[in-house]
């Protein structure tokens, strides 16, 4: 049984229901670029439609301060129509009269869009009057947008403490993939922290020490680490004012028992650009002019051997200057291994935030993982091991 609540839980027929999705979609030219987002909330959609539902789309876009006409979801109720194969009507306003009308013409199975939650400040400052508004449209509300559930806002939480609340179907996929990585995975349990900075990632490292059994450090951070141990990394990219925290983390991983994997090898060039000429050297064999840019092969062989080892992954942040060719290598490879080792029935893998979501689909594998998860701030709060205000309100109490 799932510890939050689902709307297999709810009686939807007739009834109004209110479904926060995330509807921030890329625009070009004032029509959608890319529907993924769309795609993964249409499930829920039409599902409740399909159960005898009225409803009753709620969305942010961009960050409008007040009304504004280029932040409208117009375009996006149109592009809902396409991907759901039915018609979605639009309402200018999320509340007030304008709002109420449009819901009073709703029948069981229709969809109605509302306008941008973001054109009244309310919404980010979850002002009750305002949460009191939304929820004179709807019955029920269901949250299917995992990705803004780090905000308490008044459509993403605040909902939550006046109406029954549910979670939606692509809620629920992500919940239950990141609580079978994280909460209760099956061991051993290990996590790849990459990116650039050691300072973006503290709380997220720190909370993975004590979770994880292997943590394995790459990218610009692995710089920070193996600069706290006295190796030399040139031009680099470095924190060296963090080298006590990072010697910090390796003492706390030490006494949680976590095994922590750095790199061995790695590949430098004198200039951060693609195709730069490029040497494997050992880590401590790196000279003043070299700058890391990748993990080097003896790593990786590390990286996938340990990955043979275990049963979960969660991973956030890639092992190098994956934009740059051929530094995407480390990152590649260690993909590729997990993928396969996945396809095999041998891995759980989890993996998320922007650019390891890049990196995945650049490398073709992001379909062969267990999970790949779009959410970037709200996914990563929750590998810092934060609570989640939008889920918090849908858990079992
Ligand atoms: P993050 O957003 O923290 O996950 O960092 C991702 C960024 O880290 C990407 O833009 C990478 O190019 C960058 N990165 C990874 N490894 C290195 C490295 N060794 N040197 C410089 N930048 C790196």
């Amino acid at each position: 049984m799932p510890s939050f609540r689902t709307f297999d839980q709810a009686d939807v027929l007739n009834k109004r229901v209110l479904v926060r999705v995330d509807l921030n979609v890329p625009m070009e030219g004032g029509k959608v670029s890319d529907t993924t987002r769309i795609e993964r909330v249409a499930p829920t959609i039409l599902e409740l439609a399909d159960k005898g539902a009225k409803v009753i789309l709620l969305s942010h876009f961009g960050r409008p301060k007040g009304r504004d006409p280029k932040r409208s979801l117009k375009p996006v109720a149109v592009a809902m129509a396409d991907v759901v194969g039915r018609p979605v009507a639009f309402a200018d306003d999320c509340i007030g009269a304008t709002a109420e009308a449009a819901v009073a013409k709703l029948k069981p199975g229709g969809i109605l869009c509302l306008e941008n939650t973001r054109f009244h400040l309310g919404e980010e400052k979850n002002d009750r009057a305002f949460v009191d508004a939304l929820a004179k449209l709807g019955d029920i509300w269901v949250n299917d947008a995992f990705s803004v559930a780090h905000r308490a806002h008044a459509s993403t939480e605040g909902l939550g403490h006046k109406l029954p609340a549910y979670a939606g179907r692509s809620m629920q996929a992500e919940l239950d993939a990141l609580t079978k990585a994280l909460e209760a995975p099956e061991r051993p349990l290990a996590a790849i922290v990459g990116g650039a900075k050691v300072s973006t990632k503290l709380d997220l490292l720190g909370n993975l020490v004590a979770k994880v059994n292997v943590l394995m450090i790459g990218g610009g951070m692995a710089n920070t680490f193996l600069a706290a141990q006295g190796k030399a990394v040139g031009k680099s990219l470095c924190e060296h004012n963090l080298a006590g925290t990072a010697r910090e983390i390796l003492d706390k991983a030490t006494s949680r028992r976590c095994e922590i994997v750095l790199p061995v090898d790695a590949v430098v060039a004198q200039t951060f650009e693609a195709h730069a000429p490029s040497r494997v050297v050992p880590v401590d064999a790196v000279e003043a002019d070299d700058m890391i840019l990748d993990i080097g092969p003896t790593s990786v062989e590390h990286v996938v051997s340990v990955l043979a080892r275990v049963k979960t992954l969660v991973w956030n942040g890639p092992f190098g200057a994956f934009e740059l060719e051929p530094f995407d290598n480390g990152t590649v490879e260690v993909a590729e291994a997990a993928a396969e080792l996945t396809a095999a029935g041998k891995l759980v893998s989890v993996a998320g935030g922007g650019d390891t979501v890049a990196a995945l689909n650049a490398a073709g594998v992001a379909d062969r993982f267990t999970y790949v998860s779009t959410a970037g701030g709200a996914f990563l709060e929750w590998m810092e091991g934060k609570a989640l205000p939008g889920v918090e309100v849908l858990r079992t109490r």
